[in-house]
């Protein structure tokens, strides 16, 4: 079982949650957790903030342990944020190609003169 907030392996179990769901605690970051974690919402700061660290450099596991949000969820915005990105990239390669494009068919324009 993986750790919901670190991602590490090191887990073991750890006795029955109120709803007798399977309680884990993590060796790494010694914190416990239930399978099968509900999905939460987490506010949008903490999403920037994420973002925001990833793109300075700081590993996943990291960030999922001081902003206190799953592993997998810091993840997913991480892996969102990244294919914007590559659309937008994608976008003004195509607008600059477009570009390029008619100069060089105006140049050509040119020497028939
Ligand atoms: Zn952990």
């Amino acid at each position: 079982m993986r750790c919901v907030y670190c991602g590490s392996q090191r887990t073991v179990k750890n006795g029955k949650s109120n709803q007798r769901k399977q309680r884990y605690l993590c060796k790494e970051c010694e914190r416990i957790f239930v399978e099968n974690p509900e999905r939460r919402h987490y506010p949008d700061y903490l999403k920037k903030i994420a973002i925001r660290l990833h793109t300075d450099g700081v590993e996943i596991a990291v960030i999922a342990r001081s902003l206190e949000v799953p592993y997998e969820t810091v993840r997913s915005w991480i892996r969102a944020e990244g294919e914007k990105a590559i659309k937008k990239i994608e976008g003004r390669k195509k607008a600059f190609q477009s570009k390029t494009f008619k100069r060089a068919g105006l140049d050509e324009m040119w020497t028939y003169v």
